[in-house]
């Protein structure tokens, strides 16, 4: 389960934060996933809260904000909303190129600390 080595990775990042804006407690972590990312929120989630105890983000609210996809034919220009899959075919032309406008984020969005 790779969920763990990010959520991991995300809460260093937070703790970071936190330390330097001083803060001592965390309330709490907002992530945005985006839906290409590979993540899946609940197992993510899971991971963080078996993370949290011990750390200044002990008992800390999680919040993921999921980042619906959306891709941009390279040849026609159309934006759509490609479903899971590594070739997004556009709905207006068929073309298989194209270009990834959202949907691979996997980053802190927010923080609420004190
Ligand atoms: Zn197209």
């Amino acid at each position: 389960m790779h969920e763990v080595g990010i959520a991991q990775a995300a809460l260093d990042q937070a703790l970071e934060q936190a330390q330097r804006a001083g803060a001592v407690r965390i309330h709490r972590i907002v992530l945005r996933v985006g839906t290409l990312s590979g993540v899946e929120p609940t197992a993510l989630e899971f991971a963080m809260q078996t993370l949290l105890p011990g750390s200044i983000a002990d008992g800390a609210g999680l919040e993921i904000e999921p980042v619906p996809a959306l891709a941009r034919c390279r040849s026609c220009s159309h934006e759509y909303s490609p479903s899971d899959g590594l070739l997004f075919e556009c709905p207006h032309c068929g073309a298989l190129a194209s270009t990834v406008l959202r949907g691979r984020e996997l980053e802190l969005a927010r923080l609420e600390i004190s």
